[in-house]
């Protein structure tokens, strides 16, 4: 089993307990015990949904303070393209100004990386075999993480399905360690690489990459209050003569849900959100759906990035946000300095927006790795089921009847954790109790004849 960091965690001393969260994690990962909830860290895909749902805040994710800023002479800001929604002004370069008025010394468009990406998809979905048969259909986005991993570890036969492209904030810093860093003339150490980030799946997501990229990611909620406040008054936007590659409006299309697709232009796609839309989607093309579909952009969070757990604003609102912004920035092209640099990376490496390690099943939901255990557990759990109520009330801190069977089988629980198995055992006990304590010993018979004389 792979190793791999989280960056989704519980704050023990603010949980209630209350069992909120358990019913909304998509793989089942959370339990409530003894009073404090609890993450199954090997079935957590750092969707950020129990830091939607906590009215207790008692689920947060690990991210970068700001003062590790300090640590680095030279700070570059890789902005995700969804930042551009959290505030209310007509262009990105008065967004990007205010992260140069922060502090940063260069500011690496995540959405100039994610246009480059737009042409890896295009020439990916090309080159793909025509027919299910070869193929296979649809080929799903590997763009959130948070899809790529619930693939992994709850629908691990549609792997080959996923589009092995890397997603834009990887390819951002994978470009900007290749072409920007070594024209810089600092060292390394002295640069420190922070990720602007919508959510903690895509902190996860380069914290395990297998190589460093970056030195840290910063939430928008984070830096929300601060750059607000250091917005350039209106048209006043100051020389920006850092800013490489200034994206279009298709790379700043991709923070919403259709962004992505609409960018790649490829027949007959489709775009989903929300996790449990996703994760009905591929239910559905499990068993078999969808063949004719070329292409699937899947986005976890509601209306896209826009939506990731670690924003601002309203997904609504920022989602018109993005559509207008991307409307002024470009017509439905990708400008030639794209395409050269795009053509330029592939031919120094023509893995270069691509990995080509494979992506791991990670399937948790089994029972057991060997299979006749596996059946025998599943009969046990269904044998266990069927005397459980089946409401999926959560009282028991397993979000189902179903789950809590499966931690009873696999020595996590016990029956009695289900209430209505404890009253039951207690009626019988409390009957038992009864008949015990009118059994009289033959000595004392004489007590149970005076009863019966004093019995109107
Ligand atoms: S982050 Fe998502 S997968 Fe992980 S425990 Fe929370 S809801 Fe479940
Ligand atoms: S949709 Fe975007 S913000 Fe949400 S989890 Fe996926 S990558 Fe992160």
């Amino acid at each position: 089993m792979e190793l791999r960091t989280h960056s989704v965690v519980l704050e023990a001393e603010k949980c209630k307990g209350c069992t909120n969260c358990i019913k909304q994690c998509p793989t089942e990962a959370i339990r409530v015990r003894n009073g404090k909830a609890f993450i199954l860290t090997e079935r957590c895909i750092d969707c950020g949904e129990c830091i939607r749902i906590c009215e207790n805040h008692a689920k947060k994710a690990v991210a970068t303070d700001l003062e590790t800023l300090a640590h680095y002479d030279y700070r570059v800001a890789l902005p995700a393209p969804s930042l551009y929604a959290q505030f209310k002004v007509e262009k990105p370069e008065k967004i990007i100004a205010a992260l140069y008025r922060f502090g940063f010394d260069e500011v690496y468009e995540v959405a100039f990386a994610a246009e480059l990406t737009t042409c890896a998809i295009q020439e990916c979905v090309e080159n793909h075999p025509k027919t299910n048969a070869a193929g296979p259909y649809p080929l799903i986005s590997s763009s959130c993480p948070v899809v790529t991993r619930l693939v992994q570890i709850r629908f691990p036969s549609l792997i080959p399905n996923l589009l092995p492209v890397d997603p834009p904030y990887i390819t951002a810093a994978k470009i900007f360690l290749q072409e920007r860093l070594p024209r810089l003339n600092i060292p390394r150490e002295k640069v420190g690489l922070f990720f602007i980030t919508p959510c903690p799946a895509k902190i996860t997501d380069l914290n395990n990459y297998g190589q460093p990229l970056v030195d840290g990611a910063l939430p928008i909620n984070l830096l929300f209050g601060e750059l607000n406040s250091l917005l350039p008054e209106q048209g006043t936007v100051q020389a920006l003569p850092l800013v490489h590659h200034r994206s279009g409006g298709i790379g700043i299309g991709w923070a919403r849900a259709g962004g992505e697709s609409w960018g790649v232009n490829a027949e007959n796609a489709l775009a989903v959100d929300g996790i449990q839309n996703v994760a009905r989607l591929l239910e559905e093309i499990e068993l078999g759906k969808f063949h004719d579909i070329r292409y699937i952009e899947a986005l976890a969070c509601p209306q896209g990035c826009v939506g990731g757990a670690l924003t601002v604003e309203n997904p609504f609102v920022a989602r018109a946000r993005i559509q207008k912004l991307a409307g002024r920035d470009g017509a439905h092209t990708l400008s030639n300095e794209v395409k050269m640099m795009y053509a330029d990376l592939k031919r120094q490496d023509a893995h270069f927006f691509t990995h080509d390690k494979g992506i791991p099943d990670q399937s948790v939901l089994r029972l057991d790795r060997d299979l006749a255990k596996a059946i025998e557990k599943l009969n046990q759990l269904e044998a266990i089921l069927a005397k459980l109520p089946e409401i999926d009330c959560g009282a028991c801190g397993s979000p189902t009847c179903r789950s809590l069977a499966e931690d009873v089988v696999q020595g996590n629980a016990q029956m009695t954790d289900c209430l209505f198995i404890l009253r039951e055992q207690l009626e019988k006990l409390a009957r038992k109790l009864l008949i015990l304590a009118q059994n009289r010993p033959p000595a004392m018979d004489w007590a149970n004849e005076k009863e019966e004389e004093n019995d109107p």
